[in-house]
This record gives C-alpha cells, structure tokens and sequence, in this order.
C-alpha cells in the first residue's frame, strides 16, 4: 500500500485527486528473471505490414436517451448504415439503446468509417450483481455482416483519496474536489450521529476522505455515479475533529462505520431528521417562521423545498400522526426511555399511529401545513414531555462498542486507513494553494 500511495501522491501534485489501485505491492511479488532472445523482424516486412493495415480509430462514448443507431454511430466518428442496421435488428445489438442511458460504448472503426468493433459496458442483469459485475456487449464485424454476444465481468475497485474546506456549502466543497455526490451523502451519513449537516457546518470546516471507485476494462463506471462505498474521512466541524472507517469484521461479515477508538458510529438518534442532499443543502430559510409568535419556540426549524423526506430519528412507535392546529400535518414518535419526536407542517404523512418504525424510516415530507409562512420542518424533541436540545440528544446517545474478538484487524484497518488519510490531508495543502 505504500508504494502505491506514494505513486499516487506525484499525480496529486497536478489534480489534487487521484486514484490508487488495490493491487498487491509490486515490490512485494516474488521476482523472477526470464532470459529469452527475441527474433528482431526485418524493418522491410514490418513497413510492408504496416502498409496493409488500415489505420483503425476507437472513440468512447455515452449512450444518451435521445440516441439513435445513427447518432451514436456518428458522434462515434463512424459512418455505417450496415452497423446501423445490425444495432436496430440483432436482438443483442439492440440492447446497446434499450433501457437507462449511460452506457460506456468503445467504438473501433477504419479510416473509411466503417465499423469493426463496438464494445458496450453497462450495468450487469441480475440486481444482485450489479454492485460487483458489469455486462460487456461485444459487437464485431465478420466480413460482410456482423455478430453480437454479452458476458458478465467483474468490476474492478480503486482506492480514491479526496480533501476539501467549507467555504460556502459541502457540495461546492465536494464540487471542487471532484468527489460524486453520492460519496458527499455517505459522508454526511458516516458522520450523521455526529453533526448536524443543515445546521451546524461552519465556514473553514475540512474533511479527508477515502472511497472506492468502481471500474469496468479499467474504466471508471458511468452508472451510479461510478462509486463505491466511503471508506474512511476525517471531519473538522467547528474546531473538532471526528474520524470514521467502515469495518467489516471477518466473523460475522457485517460492516458499519466505527470511530478510530472502535465506536460505533451507529447511535439510538441521528443528528437531523432529514437526509443531507444538494436540494436541502442549498435551501436557505427565506422567510420568518410564524411560530415563534405564537408561542414559545422549543424546536428546530429546517428549511427544505415541499416535498424533501422526512425521516424518524429513531427507533420508535408512531404515537400520533394527523393533524394538529398550529402544527398542521404532524406526526409524533414515541422512543425508549420516555423520549418523543416530532415532525410538522408535513405536506404527506407516510405512517400510521401505532406503527412500528425504524430509525432513517421516511415518515412524510416537508410542507407549509399549519403556521408556517414557507415549507419547513419543525422538529422538536422532548424528554419526559419537556423540551431539549435535539444535538444534545443525539451526542449523548449510547453507541455500541466493537466486539473484543475483532479489535486486532480493527486496529490494522484503522492504520492503514490512517496513511491514507494523511495522504488525502496533504492532497488539500496543492488544492488551497490556488
Ligand atoms: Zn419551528
């Protein structure tokens, strides 16, 4: 691992972001020396060959859901009415425009424009798969006509290492690192038991993260969003710093996010009761809730755009879902130890009373019902029927401890994460020097 990361760090210097393969060491393989003299062709017969051969082009594209066999073909930088012809009727070749858009198509064609050989790549068939495999389309011309077949491959994993500051929102932070959004919600999710995502990130705030990405033939995957599963990341809220790694412990094959001391980051309440995204990150509250007029204002206000799901914090019971005068459509969560939520101005209910739910559980949407002036979650949480402070809550909830049979390979986890990491953190030193 330290041969590659130090590979890496020398592309880090040009983009600040980079890839470093889950290949075994070089350095570490067993080393052979294999002496053999090769027959050198004579110049002649090699400018002869090379005559004879057709200067051949391949190009990469994406499938878009507007195409047609011809416009795929031409932004490919072929002309071929036959190929055309093949992609429209062959049962196989027409796959390549059926379904999602998206699709990694590799195109070798002569000079002419005519086709050789269209090589597809999209998501493999069987759901199960998909996380690991992939589908590779191979469409080759023989003679005069061609022939189409499809096997499944897997998917290759590449470690990422990306670092960013806050300086106007996560996204533009994510943005600037080149990180995919679906990486930027896992983060928010990895560190969800410990900031508040909505309310709490502050300007000069930093993370270092490590991902997975996934490929296809060594190319990174066109399909959702092209990535794994986080890693591991550091996160600096408000001058105080809180790490997590995913552990999968060989026993018993299950994987959650753990802090370095082997915490589970798992806790009986999330910070907020909405999912961190793009939409909810950029919406600012432009307007002045109502409530604070009407009566003493003990909860938290979330703007978020109609609609955004709202989710249960925590295990719990449904205790009351319906409708309450000021609150509009709400929806109260009953959870152990005389603890309550609760959801309102919800544009939808989702739930039930007495419905048993699970923490992360959509239980309905943002919405304006009741008094509030524009669409906004107002949550609150009560302890014993009395208002408090719900990141208090969520913080001082218990966490789970790593079981004693797993810490030896936590602990070599947590090093080998911890290199990369600080690979990531200098990575951030190139990117803040422009
Ligand atoms: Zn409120």
């Amino acid at each position: 691992m330290t041969a590659s990361v130090v590979g890496v760090l020398s592309c880090f210097a040009v983009t600040a972001f980079g890839i470093a393969p889950l290949a075994p060491d070089a350095a570490a393989l067993p080393k052979r020396t294999v002496i053999e003299t090769l027959a050198t062709p004579s110049i002649e017969a090699q400018l002869d060959e090379l005559a004879a051969h057709h200067v051949a082009l391949t190009r990469s594209e994406a499938t878009r859901s507007s195409d047609t066999p011809d416009s795929l073909l031409k932004r490919a930088g072929a002309f071929d009415p036959a190929a055309a012809a093949f992609l429209r009727a062959d049962p196989l070749a027409r796959r390549v425009l059926q379904g999602r858009a998206g699709k990694m198509v590799h195109l070798t064609a002569d000079a002419s424009g005519q086709v050789q050989k269209i090589v597809v790549r999209f998501p493999a068939e069987k759901v199960e798969q998909q996380g690991s495999h992939f589908t590779r389309l191979m469409i080759e011309r023989n003679g005069a006509g061609f022939s189409a077949r499809t096997e499944t491959a897997p998917l290759q994993a590449q470690v990422a290492l990306g670092s960013g500051v806050i300086r106007t929102s996560l996204f533009a932070a994510t943005d600037d690192a080149n990180i995919p959004d679906a990486i930027a919600s896992q983060m928010a999710d990895m560190f969800s038991g410990d900031i508040d995502f909505h309310r709490e990130l502050r300007k000069g705030d930093r993370f270092s993260i490590v991902y997975e990405t996934l490929t296809a033939d060594g190319e990174p995957i066109t399909w959702d969003g092209g990535v794994g599963r986080l890693l591991a990341g550091e996160f600096t809220n408000n001058g105080r710093t809180y790490s997590a790694v995913w552990f999968k412990d060989n026993a018993s094959g299950k994987g959650s996010f753990y802090g370095f001391d082997g915490q589970s980051k798992r806790r009986a309440f999330l910070a907020s009761p909405m999912e961190f995204s793009r939409i909810t990150s950029g919406f600012a509250m432009r307007f002045h809730p109502i409530l604070q007029t009407w009566r003493q204002h003990n909860g938290t206000d979330y703007g978020a755009p109609t609609g955004t799901a709202v989710r249960s914090v925590g295990d719990g019971v449904v205790e009351m879902a319906g409708w309450q005068n000021g609150f509009g459509n709400v929806v109260h969560v009953r959870h152990s130890g005389d603890r309550t939520t609760v959801y309102a101005h919800l544009s939808k209910i989702d739930v039930k009373k007495g419905q048993r739910i699970e923490q992360g559980q959509r239980i309905g949407a943002v919405g304006a019902t009741g008094w509030a002036t524009g669409p906004h979650l107002h949550f609150e949480f009560r302890v014993g029927g009395r208002h408090m402070d719900p990141r208090v809550i969520a913080r001082a909830s218990e966490a789970v401890t790593l079981p004693n049979y797993a810490k030896a390979q936590f602990q070599q986890t947590v090093a080998s994460v911890k290199t990369q990491l600080s690979v990531a953190e200098t990575m951030d030193g190139v990117s803040a020097a422009d």
